[in-house]
């Protein structure tokens, strides 16, 4: 498993160097302005093809947070949880479909005179690496979303030809968050617990991310990892559960949905239903059992709210990985640190972006007067941790505690 991680980095490692070797200036004779199908914002940053070649690029088609009319409030952290659209939401329900992208580090080119919290002539990679190696980040909080779980396998339950989507399709779901719907839930359980086998906690192994989370957790420099992801997998990494926010709750727990009863029942005992195909009524009043999952139209859960303001003020760095910050109120926290905190969003695509300053990330510097922090590296969240941590000269420490995992895991199948 060390070897395969190696491997991976070194790819990543050569890639680089090759970035900073010849890194195109703008306006130079190097410089390859492209245009590429995916949705990549509106400032250039260098693309790391698999042959070694370095891309500049421009595109205007970033998401924004604000931008999208159909968002709920910002600021508005009372609002149960919503989505934007049904398709923009895939992110946030572990849907990421197609191969994944060359790594790339965005080279922000800020408007003269623009002050930054990194260091002028040195990558925004290098930059966040020195903040946490020279101990200026010790309270980090770690943002997730799907992308981060992408590579454990979870199933696409939203792709045609997939064993999941074609069980599915036979409840006639009236659109796929559906099975997310409080009030569909009601009317007919089935199509959640049908999903919900397939994704209970204990069949998937954590990826790079949530051990890159882990270690961080082990050298006291996290603060708190705030996922929307729903699997249990920072759990199974090992993650001291005191320092995870499940912002939308998780199948650790479960509760009957009787408004009167509430009563809780233990994730064994669902979970050996859910397994047998029953679906699980309370035997106090008869309603169904629920794992403590947000679905759409419900409030989340009391310990978001009790400890976001404390950990985002006291942040002094955030990361931000595998979300497509459509899901409110979870993005809006994005903007909870102070202005001088940097921030890294690691994700295949821009997200976040402000339209008015202050309000969400800014790569490139375009809001006049404001202090830049925004860094940003596009591609694998797997890799991308991965190549930190090498960065960092902790690349064994991360290899370690996947081989450790899988020890314990099975340790048969590791000797
Ligand atoms: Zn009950």
């Amino acid at each position: 498993m060390k070897s395969n991680i190696d491997r991976l980095a070194n790819k990543i490692e050569n890639a680089l160097s090759i970035d900073e070797k010849i890194r195109p200036q703008p306006g130079s004779s190097d410089e390859v302005n492209t245009r590429d199908q995916s949705k990549v914002g509106n400032a250039e940053h260098a693309r790391i093809s698999k042959d070694g070649n370095i891309n500049a690029e421009a595109d205007q088609s970033s998401i924004g947070i604000d931008g999208d009319s159909s968002s709920s409030s910002t600021s508005d952290y009372g609002a149960s949880y919503s989505s934007s659209s049904d398709s923009d939401s895939d992110d946030e329900r572990g849907i990421y479909n197609g191969p994944s992208p060359p790594l790339a580090v965005h080279m922000p080119l800020l408007p003269a005179g623009s002050k930054s919290v990194f260091a002028k002539d040195q990558s925004v990679l290098d930059a966040i690496v020195d903040i946490i190696r020279d101990g200026r980040a010790k309270k980090i909080v770690v943002m997730a979303g799907a992308g981060i779980s992408t590579d454990a396998g979870i199933p696409d339950f939203r792709s045609p030809g997939t064993g999941l989507y074609d069980n599915l399709q036979s409840y006639n779901l009236p659109h796929p968050e559906a099975i997310f719907s409080i009030d569909y839930f009601k009317k007919n359980p089935k199509p959640f617990y049908v999903l919900a086998k397939e994704l209970y906690p204990g069949q998937y192994v954590p990826t790079q991310s949530h051990f890159f989370v882990k270690m961080l957790a082990d050298k006291g420099l996290l603060q708190r990892h705030y996922t929307q992801n729903i699997d249990c997998l920072e759990r199974v990494a090992g993650i001291d559960p005191e320092l995870i926010v499940e912002a939308h709750g998780s199948f650790h727990t479960a509760h009957c949905i009787g408004k009167k009863c509430r009563r809780e029942f233990s994730q064994s005992w669902v979970r050996e239903k859910i397994l047998a195909d029953e679906i699980p009524r309370c035997d106090t009043c008869t309603s169904l059992i629920k794992p403590d999952i947000t679905f759409f139209g419900e409030g989340l859960p009391s310990r978001f709210f009790d400890l976001l303001e404390h950990d985002f003020s006291s942040c002094d760095l955030l990361i931000v990985m595998g979300t497509s910050l459509l899901v409110q109120p979870f993005a809006s926290l994005i903007n909870d640190v102070a202005e001088s905190v940097p921030r890294l969003l690691i994700n295949r695509v821009r997200v976040g972006e402000a339209r008015l300053p202050g309000s969400g990330f800014d790569f490139d510097g375009r809001h006049a007067g404001r202090l830049h922090r925004d860094a940003l590296i596009l591609g694998d969240c797997d890799e991308a941790c991965t190549l930190l941590a090498q960065r960092l000269g902790w690349a064994d420490c991360l290899a370690e505690l996947r081989s450790a995992f899988m020890l314990q895991k099975s340790p048969a199948a590791a000797r």
